[in-house]
């Protein structure tokens, strides 16, 4: 049985003969064309999917965030961190 690989990113199915990425983490699969060798690599520069490597950044965001979360407080410019983590937010949930 003929087992179809699709693309994470684009939605749209991998055909055998075409080279593509698998996710270090997911095993989630992206055409060459689709995968951002810049956005989408760990720190050890393995391949991540995008929603992998979203999860590694907020990972890192959270342990940020939590360990001077008193100078996010004391500075005027914690609020524009605020702000564009709002904004985020906003983005992903449409
Ligand atoms: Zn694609
Ligand atoms: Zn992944």
């Amino acid at each position: 049985m003929e087992v179809k690989l699709k693309c994470i990113i684009c939605g749209k199915s991998i055909s055998e003969d075409e080279e593509y990425i698998e996710c270090s983490d997911c095993d989630a699969k992206m055409h060459k064309g689709c995968f951002d060798g810049e956005l989408l690599t760990d720190a050890n520069g393995n391949p991540l999917c995008p929603i992998c490597a979203s999860i590694e950044a907020l990972d890192w965001l959270d342990e940020l965030i939590s360990a001077y979360t008193k100078v996010y407080r004391m500075d005027p410019r914690g609020s524009e961190v605020r702000d564009r983590l709002l904004s985020l937010l906003r983005m992903i949930e449409k």
